[in-house]
C-alpha cells in the first residue's frame, strides 16, 4: 500500500481531478511507478494557493500527517502555458524540508498540449523533458486518449 498526496497548479484549481483518478487507476502517466498490483490511496488533495505557490510551503504536511509517503506534482504545473516557473524550486523545497520524495506529474501529458509545447521555445528552455521524464515516455495513443 503506498499512501500519496497530489498537488495541482492553481490555474486550474476548480479542475475535479477526474484525469488525475482515472491515471491512478489505470497506473498511466507518473503513476506507472507504481504495480498495478499495489494499492495505493490518495490521502491528500490541494492546489499550490496560486502564483508565486504559498501553499507549497504548508500543504505537504497535513498530507503528510494523513500518511502521505509521497507528493506528486500534477501534470498541469508541467503543460500550462507556460510551465510552472516554480516546478523545480517547488520539488526540491519540499524534499529537503519535509523529507519525503516528490515525483513530477500525475496523469499523461494531453497530446494536444505535447504538440504545441514542442512548437515552443521554452519548452527546450526549461528543459521539461528531462525534469518530466516518465511523462514523456508515455505512449503517444495513451497520451491521445487524455486529450
Ligand atoms: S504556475 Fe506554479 S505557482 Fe503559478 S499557480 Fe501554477 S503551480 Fe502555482
Amino acid at each position: 500500500m503506498k499512501k500519496i498526496g497530489i498537488i495541482i497548479c492553481g490555474r486550474y484549481k476548480t479542475c475535479g481531478g477526474g484525469k488525475c483518478l482515472r491515471a491512478l487507476r489505470e497506473r498511466v502517466g507518473a503513476f506507472t511507478i507504481y504495480p498495478k498490483d499495489e494499492q495505493v490511496e490518495l490521502v491528500g488533495y490541494s492546489y499550490c494557493g496560486d502564483c508565486p505557490g504559498g501553499n507549497v510551503e504548508y500543504v505537504p504536511e497535513e498530507m503528510i500527517k494523513n500518511g502521505a509517503e509521497v507528493i506528486h506534482l500534477a501534470t498541469g504545473l508541467v503543460v500550462g502555458y507556460p510551465p510552472c516557473p516554480q516546478i523545480r524550486h517547488f520539488k526540491e523545497f519540499i524534499e529537503a524540508r519535509y523529507d519525503i520524495p516528490v515525483v513530477i506529474g500525475t496523469h499523461p501529458i494531453p497530446l494536444k498540449y505535447l504538440e504545441n509545447h514542442e512548437k515552443l521555445p521554452f519548452w527546450k528552455q526549461t528543459n521539461m523533458v528531462k525534469l518530466a521524464g516518465d511523462l514523456m515516455q508515455e505512449d503517444r495513443s495513451i497520451m491521445e486518449d487524455y486529450n
